[in-house]
């Protein structure tokens, strides 16, 4: 049974599934995404455009959902 959600990498123009904090890969720049957004070019090290790294350049899947910290602590109720 394979029903999780789509886990990425995910490229510049691809529609964000989940929202939350996505990762650049090739520089470590996080941003949070919504659902229905669009993954951009990383505004940091410009992957995803032709000035950023040349292994990432515009269609090249970029950026990785960070896997979010499961805390332990409950809220108090
Ligand atoms: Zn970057």
């Amino acid at each position: 049974m394979t029903d999780q959600l789509p886990a990425g990498p995910f490229s510049k123009g691809d529609t964000v599934p989940n929202e939350g904090d996505y990762v650049c890969v090739p520089c470590g720049y996080r941003h949070h995404y919504k659902p229905g957004e669009h993954f951009s070019e990383c505004i940091s090290c410009l992957s995803g455009t032709g000035d950023g790294h040349e292994d990432f350049l515009e269609g090249e899947e970029m950026w990785e959902p960070v896997q979010p910290v499961i805390d332990e602590k409950e809220q108090s109720n």
